[in-house]
């Protein structure tokens, strides 16, 4: 490598895979003296911590609380922000294309760009479904929850399509916000939601389902979706409900930007890589997260943001590795645990065989998230707020109890 120039380092995507490998990196002794420079490419301008999406639905949290800018995070970093849609990559002329038509030129790259919505082939779907993955399929959501309150109708009935992790707490979040004006119902075509999730984890969720009234409709088929109508298949029958909202959760695909590479690939489109997290034929390129599976793995890596964030540090230790000459590490996923949120206020943590559910759960599962946010600063701001709003619940509870010592006091005094 030419020592004279700054080796530049591309991420591509600001997610948990990008973002938080840029933020490793950033700390290394030559990218801090400017002998490796870091770019981070991205189109938005916020980044997203999705599991913490469904508590703006709730307004548990704010939105600068999950989604802080780039410009905050990266502030007093050498990292170079570029807010732009990435057009085209070449990867055997080390290129990337911006769509203001600029060139990145690279001698490492990082793909961590993550997946998009699966859309399947049933009529309607595309034209009278939301999705919930992004701020602006939350405002959407939010947009049309309003509309819907705004109605003052006393019965309203939201469809929710898919009973993995996103649909069971979109279920849970949605049926506590709009407490008891909607039926809300999770349509699954499996026999059971959470597929290959703990036992104590889907207890808990089909409980927290039950509570909230939701209605599971399990191996159903959606076989067309209008404006205010969903036609299911079950068995043989072929049923039509009315419904006033259906969000879309069933699933994701490879982005067309990374199908067309010219690199190895599994049948869904998605980058093989060895176990060091390198593109089989081109090793100065690193894929990580959702877009990634590391071939011949035994046990699969599931696309999380757990995933991606360990995968992340390992990608920074690797990058400067292969830099300094030195051997590179393989990648060893380690499960932490699950953690849902099943309302408001409410989750399952299962963690080591450990199940903790209800309010204490949704305390932990909170903390633990607070933890995870991107940079120290952003995670003390999080966590004063959090401190102070339940130093104001206590305070509350325990003027409560004054309150009702007092009128209790007082009553006593009458009725001698
Ligand atoms: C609602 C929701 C809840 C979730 N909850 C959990 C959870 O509780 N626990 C868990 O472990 N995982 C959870 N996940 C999954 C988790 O979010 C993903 O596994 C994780 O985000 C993957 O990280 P990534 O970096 O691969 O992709 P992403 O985080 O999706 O990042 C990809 C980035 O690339 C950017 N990008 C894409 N294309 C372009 C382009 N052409 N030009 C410029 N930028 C581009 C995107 O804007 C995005 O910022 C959840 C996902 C969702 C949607």
């Amino acid at each position: 490598m030419n020592s004279k120039h700054p080796i530049n380092i591309c991420v591509l995507g600001g997610g948990f895979s990008g973002l938080y490998t840029a933020l490793y990196l950033s700390n290394h002794p030559q990218v801090k003296s400017g002998s490796w420079k870091i770019t981070l490419v991205e189109r938005n301008d916020n980044f997203l911590f999705t599991p913490l999406l469904y508590e703006l639905i709730t307004g548990e949290l704010q939105r600068w609380e999950i989604a802080p800018t780039y410009q905050k995070l990266l502030a007093g970093t050498s990292i170079k922000f570029c807010q732009q849609i990435i057009k085209k990559i070449d990867l055997d002329n080390r290129q990337v294309r911006l769509d203001n038509d600029d060139n990145l030129n690279y001698d490492y790259l990082v793909l961590g760009l993550g997946t998009q919505n699966h859309w399947v082939d049933i009529p309607g779907l595309k034209d009278h479904a939301l999705t919930f993955r992004t701020l602006q399929d939350l405002e959407q959501l939010q947009a049309k929850i309003h509309y819907l309150e705004t109605l003052e109708r006393k019965h309203l009935r939201v469809a929710i399509i898919g009973g993995g992790p996103n649909g069971v707490e979109l279920s849970c979040k949605l049926a506590d916000r709009l407490e008891k004006q909607a039926e809300v119902l999770l349509i699954d075509r499996g026999n059971q939601i959470l597929k290959g999730f703990s036992k104590g984890v889907r207890n808990a969720s089909y409980r927290a389902l039950g509570s909230r009234r939701v209605q599971l409709y399990l191996n159903t088929n959606v076989e067309e979706i209008q404006e205010d109508l969903i036609v299911l298949n079950h068995g043989e029958q072929t049923i039509n409900v009315p419904v006033d909202m259906v969000v879309w959760v069933a699933g994701t695909q490879s982005r067309k930007l990374i199908k067309i590479l010219n690199c190895q690939q599994t049948n869904l489109g998605k980058l093989l890589t060895n176990s060091r997290l390198q593109l089989i034929d081109y090793p100065e390129v690193f894929a990580l997260g959702d877009l990634a599976e590391i071939s011949n793995q035994k046990t699969r890596i599931p696309a999380t943001a757990q995933a991606a964030y360990q995968q992340a540090s390992c990608v920074s230790k690797n990058i400067a590795a292969i830099i300094e000459g030195k051997p590179l590490k393989s990648f060893n996923y380690l499960h932490l645990g699950d953690m849902l949120t099943l309302g408001r206020r409410t989750a399952i943590i299962s963690s080591y065989g450990i199940n903790l559910s209800g309010q204490l759960g949704g305390m932990m599962r909170r903390l633990a998230y607070i933890f995870r946010l991107p940079t120290m600063r952003h995670r003390l701001q999080v966590l004063r707020n959090f401190v102070q709003k339940i130093g104001l619940k206590i305070r509350r509870f325990f003027r409560g109890i004054l309150v009702s010592l007092l009128g209790q006091k007082s009553s006593s005094k009458y009725s001698k």
